[in-house]
């Protein structure tokens, strides 16, 4: 491979720290060249924002770079290794088609990790070819850049190249390389390995590492790694109100894909719910229903006590009392949850101040929404938009009380009818990406090479709180054939 060519223009700026763990967490890997790269997709903005130059971006050496052809100046590349619980079983994983090329430090001074998705094997491959295809790649691209939009920490994706190589899967699709950038890929599952695989010093190491990268004020608390494991606990149940409160469904949240730093991260079987229903489940492998709509929050939960366990040796030289800072620690998880859930439902009804009923007004709204089958987006949206009545709650006997209800409360409040309206418009996005959508953008792309439905419905989800009227075509429902989704991971 062409080693640190002359890739310096377009602005990449390594500083690679995670390189300097014990090489019990990596293995160094080099990505493996495609037969003939081409940019399908660039995120300008990001990139601008990552201190990279989108122009010199589109060049074909940087396609190479993107495609894991070439190396830019100052990567070192390397696959992390980490465990997991998936489906609640455990097993040794690691990047079995990532390769984490360094971390750029932006302009502003953050380092965020730059990783190839799809760039060959890896010694953690398994009997995995190391690679994706086109689809899932453009999904995550689409999906990811959605949820960033929403104002829900996430992974971002840069770029996506086509690599003119098929990959075999049920049937034979297109290659391509997704470069994903994110706060760290460190995950409850790296320190599952430490605590697994390594030694009490390696464990502490990896421990200091994410102290020092996600969270800083915790290096001068008592106990910062009871610190580090509250940071996490605080970030997750943030991130889980944000997800219930815009309907997402993850897919697949094995401890392996949950990120210390409170970053949504991999974009397999996950999508956006339609028809308000707790049971919600679109992978098309979880029947069980383990990662349900409705499970997320106590899987979460679940998770971080899987965390909670690897921290043990680091949180009391007693193990007792270890494991009882680490229960106080998980047993916060439900309350921190529930806050920011109910104050986000609150900024949705366009509550500003707080009642001891409002719980109750939610929860009657949500079981009339779920008794009627009602669109979860949409029933938000037409609040907003003050036509609740045009929706499938309307005809129900339960629904002009609950007006009168929310009518009332609304007129509890010192802020005006104007400024509820304002912040329920901040708080209800009019468009999500709408599974139907996303289909119809991916095969256009997959079959056609036409990105162009894609870019539209791109522009569309980067500012979801707009309420335009080019956006109405992206609130419609699907046809009832359409429905039920579901979604295959690991493509
Ligand atoms: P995921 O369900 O996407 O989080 O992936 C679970 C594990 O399978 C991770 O360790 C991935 O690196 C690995 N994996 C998924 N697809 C492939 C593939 N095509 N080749 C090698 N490893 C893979
Ligand atoms: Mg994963």
């Amino acid at each position: 491979m062409t080693q640190h060519s002359s890739t310096h223009e377009a602005g990449w700026r390594f500083d690679n720290s995670y390189i300097r763990l014990s090489d019990l967490f990596y293995a160094r890997q080099e990505p493996t060249p495609v037969r003939s790269p081409k940019l399908v997709l660039l995120n300008e903005p990001l990139a601008a924002s990552l201190g990279l130059n989108p122009e010199v971006l589109r060049s074909p050496v940087s396609t190479e770079v993107l495609a894991g052809n070439r190396l830019p100046q100052g990567a070192e590349p390397l696959a992390q290794s980490y465990a997991g619980h998936q489906f609640g079983y455990f097993t040794m994983l690691g990047d079995g088609r990532a390769i984490l090329l360094g971390e750029q430090l932006t302009p502003t001074g953050e380092r965020v990790d730059i990783q190839l998705k799809g760039p060959g094997r890896t010694p953690y491959s398994r009997t995995g070819d190391g690679r994706a295809a086109l689809g899932p790649m453009l999904r995550e691209y689409i999906i990811s850049e959605a949820m960033h939009a929403l104002g829900i920490p996430t992974t971002r994706s840069l770029a996506v190249t086509t690599t003119g190589q098929p990959v075999h899967r049920e049937t034979e699709l297109p290659g391509a390389v997704l470069t994903r950038v994110a706060a760290s890929h460190i995950r409850v599952g790296t320190f599952q390995f430490a605590a697994k695989w390594g030694s009490v010093e390696e464990l502490r190491a990896l421990a200091d590492y994410t102290v020092e990268r996600h969270d800083p004020e915790a290096a001068t608390a008592d106990n910062r790694y009871l610190a580090l494991l509250h940071g996490v606990v605080e970030r997750q149940a943030s991130l889980l109100a944000k997800w219930q409160l815009v309907g997402f469904v993850h897919g697949v949240m094995n401890t392996d894909n949950m990120t210390l730093s409170g970053e949504t991260i991999d974009y397999g079987p996950c999508a956006f719910m339609d028809t308000y229903d707790p049971m919600t489940v679109f992978s098309s492998i979880d029947r069980q229903g383990r990662y349900a709509y409705g499970n997320q929050p106590a899987i979460a939960a679940w998770n971080l006590a899987r965390l909670a366990e690897s921290l043990l040796p680091l949180l009391h030289e007693d193990q007792e009392q270890a494991v009882q800072a680490a229960e106080r620690a998980i047993a916060q998880f439900a309350g921190l949850y529930q806050r920011n859930w109910l104050s986000g439902m609150r900024a949705k009804l366009g509550l500003f101040n707080e009642e001891a009923d409002d719980q109750a007004l939610v929860d009657e709204l949500l079981a009339l929404m779920q008794k009627t089958r009602a669109d979860y987006t949409n029933t938000f949206r037409a609040l907003t938009l003050g036509t609740l009545e045009e929706t499938s709650l309307s005809g129900t006997a339960e629904l002009t009380p609950w007006l009168e209800r929310w009518r009332a409360r609304l007129g509890r409040q010192v802020e005006n009818a104007a400024a509820s309206q304002k912040l329920m418009q901040a708080s209800n996005p009019a468009v999500i990406p709408r599974n139907h959508r996303v289909e119809a953008a991916l095969e256009a792309a997959e079959q056609h090479g036409d990105y162009s439905v894609l870019e539209r419905l791109l522009a569309a989800l980067r500012q979801p709180y707009a309420y335009v009227p080019e956006q109405a075509e992206y609130a419609e429902q699907p046809e009832r054939s359409e429905r039920p989704y579901r979604t295959y991971c690991g493509t």
